[in-house]
């Protein structure tokens, strides 16, 4: 069976975890965790990165550090994964969801504004397959109304909106180092912090609510508990993994592209048919590779065609079913109906991606999709 995804390892991982065990050090914030937020704050222009132990820690760390409290609403799409909402659920918040763009499933910033309200706090626009969010738009109405956009840019690793790092426009942003992620660390994740203002304070949450942080610094004589705060970060081990991918990043992000682009040349003709849509990019975006999806016209077609490609030994999957039709969340949900939402959690299919995905079983895969519509 071909898999949907498969871990990737670059070759240098088990020498830096070898490392990083006999260091001496292996609980957080050692060298390869320094190592971490140096190259990300470098190469991405990020004020201060925090590693943490996944994207769900980093988006709760935010929701803390922009001081979410019972009744305050956060906007966000509907189609996501739960660990956005959740992190905001968790201090209170009542999540307003926006519907999706007709042709991509990034929220709809041009249905922001209506749903604007005196308690609204933040916007969260998720930069779905790494593609970006109309983001002058979103951080204009954050201007205007005066509320915190935190990113989640678990997908969105090296990807861009008009030439800006995605993770580097918003106040906060969370990445992931899933296995399913472009760079992987098994679990993990990070916290960019673009605003100053919060730099110090999240340092604190992440280490339990100590200031143990500048302890180490030599800041602080004696460190303490100075605010609320939880065990956000990762240990070294996960760190030093996750160094060995960032180091062989560029020839990750060359591979994946071809493979993307070898997905939209083999599926192009039967995108032309109408048999399928294929992802679309806006101007602002860049592409970075991080999946491969194709949305068929109805919730059949996709029901059968993931049935027919199990048949022929290839795993796609679905995912993403609309949050505000959830089972924890259509009681507290306000009615609205969200059809493009509905749509892309009907329609959408991921197809096996990974870096390792060779060029006859990448074939193998148009062919039989091909297949399939043509057989229907
Ligand atoms: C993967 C993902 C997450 C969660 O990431 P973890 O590191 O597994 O916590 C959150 N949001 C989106 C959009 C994701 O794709």
């Amino acid at each position: 069976m071909l898999p949907f995804n498969k871990p990737y390892l670059t070759g240098k991982e088990a020498h830096y975890l070898y490392q990083a065990v006999y260091s001496g050090k292996i609980s957080g914030d050692g060298m390869f965790t320094k190592k971490c937020h140096q190259f990300f704050e470098e190469k991405y222009g990020f004020k201060k990165c925090l590693l943490t132990t996944s994207c769900t820690d980093a988006l709760e760390m935010a929701a803390i550090l922009i001081g979410i409290q019972e009744g305050d609403e956060v906007i966000m799409p509907s189609y996501t994964f739960v660990s956005t909402s959740n992190a905001f659920v968790l201090r209170g918040a009542k999540i307003v969801f926006a519907d999706s763009n007709k042709d991509n499933p990034n929220l709809d910033a041009d249905q922001i504004e209506a749903l604007i309200t005196p308690k609204t706090k933040a916007i969260v626009p998720v930069h779905y397959a790494g593609i970006a969010c109309d983001m002058d738009k979103i951080m204009d109405l954050a201007k205007r109304y005066n509320l915190y956009v935190i990113e989640d840019a678990a997908q969105a690793i090296d990807s861009y909106y008009e030439g800006r790092p995605l993770g580097s426009i918003g106040h906060l942003a969370a990445f992931s180092f899933h296995e399913t992620k472009n760079i992987q660390s098994g679990e993990g994740g990070m916290l960019a912090i673009n605003n100053e203002k919060f730099a110090k304070r999240a340092e604190i949450i992440r280490e339990k609510g100590t200031n143990r942080s500048a302890f180490f610094r030599g800041e602080v004589d004696k460190y303490g508990w100075v605010d609320i705060g939880s065990s956000f970060l990762p240990s070294d081990i996960i760190a030093a993994f996750l160094y060995a991918q960032l180091e062989n990043l560029e020839e990750i992000q060359r591979r994946r592209k071809e493979i993307w682009e070898t997905y939209q040349q083999g599926l192009a003709p039967l995108a032309a048919q109408g048999k399928i849509l294929l992802p679309h990019l806006p101007n602002f975006a860049t592409n970075n590779a991080h999946m491969f999806y194709v949305v068929c016209n109805t919730a059949a077609d996709r029901e059968g065609l993931i049935a027919y490609l199990k048949e022929h030994g290839i795993n796609a999957v679905f995912h993403y079913l609309s949050l505000h039709k959830s089972v924890y969340y259509t009681p507290k949900h306000d009615g609205r109906a969200l059809p493009n939402s509905d749509f892309y959690s009907d329609c959408l299919v991921r197809l096996p991606f990974f870096y390792e995905l060779t060029a006859e079983q990448q074939n193998l895969v148009i062919q039989t999709i091909s297949a399939y519509f043509t057989d229907l």
